[in-house]
């Protein structure tokens, strides 16, 4: 178990040699009230499926607390600062558990915000690649943990920096997925990925990937047509708000595309 493994309650006199699984003292990062992280406990926490949800809202909560300090932070991101991006993003998938997913979305941000602003933008683009790897894999099917992997992967794309289209591998079938999703899932499924459209719309047109050009082309009558029924079935402001973004988007895409 390793619920309280990864984080050590009891403030050490100093920092820690191992942690109480015995692993090495360069992956635990001490914090500012005189406890200590263990790196590797606590990825293995969040990386399990079966770890009690209890014990992994507790340990982000801490972690939370630790990232908003300047050592703490300077630290994980100086000597471990792709460490932590699996485990976070396994979160997503492995509870289906909207706070959890809230609190994860919400430490991938500010992760992504400290790493930006020590000009490391390797950070985000790695999160950003697991998470369309996700969404690409379809293997999360229309559940709610995809929702939340769609609405991290929204987040993400809103920074708008045009390197995380570059990161995204398979593009080819996580726009079919997401087409795909379009037609079968719910209205607050169908509202996240309408944003994501709109959002790798806008980053295409900075990155201009003349094979993204031709997955986008390849779907264009359901890219159209499909927006369209969503917004004229939906009930919810969010969703309308959604596809009138991204619909002009998809109009002027495919008029600069075919007149060419
Ligand atoms: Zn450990």
């Amino acid at each position: 178990m390793h619920s309280t493994a990864a984080l050590s309650l009891q403030p050490p006199l100093k920092p820690p040699v191992t942690c109480s699984q015995g692993h090495s003292s360069n992956l635990i990062l001490t914090t500012a009230e005189g406890g200590s992280i263990c790196l590797l406990c606590l990825s293995v926490l969040l990386a399990n499926p079966k770890s009690p949800t209890v014990h992994v809202s507790y340990a982000l909560s801490q972690l939370s607390q630790a990232i908003s300090q300047s050592q703490f932070i300077h630290s994980l991101l100086t000597f471990h600062s792709h460490f932590l991006i699996s485990p976070l993003v396994f979160v997503l998938s492995n509870f289906d558990d909207e706070p959890i997913a809230n609190q994860t979305i919400d430490l991938i941000l500010r992760i992504c915000d400290a790493a930006k602003s020590n000009s490391n933008e390797d950070v985000q683009m790695e999160f950003a690649a697991r998470v369309s790897n996700w969404l690409s894999s379809g293997s999360l099917a229309w559940s709610r943990r995809q929702l939340y992997m769609l609405h991290c992967f929204g987040v993400l794309l809103d920074s708008q920096e045009s390197k995380l289209y570059a990161s995204i591998k398979d593009k080819d079938s996580l726009i079919c997925n997401l087409i795909t999703g379009l037609q079968l899932s719910s209205e607050v499924i169908q509202g996240e990925i309408m944003f994501v459209l709109y959002r790798l719309f806008l980053l295409h047109f900075i990155d201009m990937d003349d094979n993204c050009t031709d997955v986008f082309a390849a779907c264009c009558p359901k890219l159209v047509r499909l927006p369209l029924e969503v917004l004229m079935k939906s009930e919810s402001e969010d969703v309308w708000l959604n596809c009138v973004g991204v619909l002009p988007c998809i109009e002027f895409f495919f008029q600069f595309i075919f007149a060419f």
